[in-house]
């Protein structure tokens, strides 16, 4: 495990490649944990030998939250924007675009492959942190700032004094982007990703992959991540132009690998994540027959 003054970097499985996730202890007598993505058996040794007394989730998307459970004693704060939405399965699947994209019968199917420790994750979810103030863990001194775009109410950890920033999905992986949900967003992504880069700080920790940045680095780093972006749009209007349909776009693989879009939840980001494309092009989705139309305004 790294650790950058009292922050120790609790990494998962696979370098931190989704479905899990970095995390970060806070290692001062608040005993706060940031995320609860990374390895088990790395935060059960973290929970035993240092303890956990609050989890801070930066969002309530499940590589984020997934190993809550491991701390039955700890109280779970998340944002305020996504208390609601992360304590109830039925919420979780509206802002993953299950029920925009396949209504009810799609929402029973995903519930039957859902982990059991996931779902009685979500009802443990008890309290909320406030943005934009400081907190003191401690004498740790951490802001949580309302970053938004990846989800609508997703945070991102600054510590002042470290010059550290937790950037979580900000990745920086070939992959770009990700804003997906209904609750995604990409002109806010963009600004969120301009206040990161305006922070005063030097470290820069992503929650997947390749993990700690300088400045610099991930200055660089994310013209190259948001231009996947430029790219999408690029691809999407090519498609259009030669009169492709909404679901013959969604069969491309413009996010997701073609061959990968046999996996239901894959599919449904795919589709939600070219409509914002679409919306961007002043483009929408026929109801009646898939066509693409001019979006009203
Ligand atoms: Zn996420």
């Amino acid at each position: 495990m790294k650790r950058i003054g009292p922050l120790i970097i609790v990494e998962g499985p696979n370098n931190s490649k989704v479905p899990f996730s970095r995390s970060i202890y806070i290692d001062s007598p608040d005993k706060v944990l940031i995320d609860s993505g990374a390895e088990p058996k790395a935060l059960q040794d973290i929970r035993d030998q240092f303890g956990v007394h609050v989890i801070l989730n930066t969002h309530y998307h499940p590589d984020h939250t997934q190993h809550n459970h491991l701390f039955p004693n700890a109280e779970k704060w998340i944002n305020q924007i996504e208390f609601d939405t992360a304590r109830t399965i039925e919420g979780i699947a509206r802002a993953n675009g299950i029920y925009q994209e396949w209504g009810d019968a799609g929402v029973e199917m995903w519930k039957k492959n859902l982990p059991e420790e996931w779902v009685q994750n979500l009802k443990q979810i008890s309290g909320t942190y406030e943005y934009e103030v400081e907190y003191s863990f401690g004498g740790v001194k951490v802001w949580m700032l309302h970053t938004p775009g990846h989800t609508s109410g997703l945070a991102s950890p600054y510590f002042p004094d470290l010059g550290v920033v937790y950037a979580s999905d900000y990745d920086m992986t070939s992959f770009g982007p990700w804003y997906n949900g209904t609750d995604g967003d990409i002109d806010d992504f963009i600004k969120s990703a301009d206040r990161l880069l305006s922070l005063d700080a030097h470290t820069y920790i992503t929650g997947h992959q390749k993990g700690i940045f300088s400045k610099d680095e991930f200055k660089q780093e994310m013209v190259k991540f948001l231009n996947v972006i430029d790219k999408r749009d690029e691809m999407v209007e090519n498609y259009t132009r030669k009169g492709l349909s909404f679901d013959e776009l969604t069969e491309v693989g413009i996010f997701y690998p073609k061959n990968t879009l046999s996996v239901p939840i894959f599919k449904t980001w795919e589709r939600s994540g070219i409509r914002k494309h679409l919306h961007r092009l002043g483009l929408t989705v026929s109801e009646r027959d898939g066509a693409l139309v001019t979006a009203k305004c």
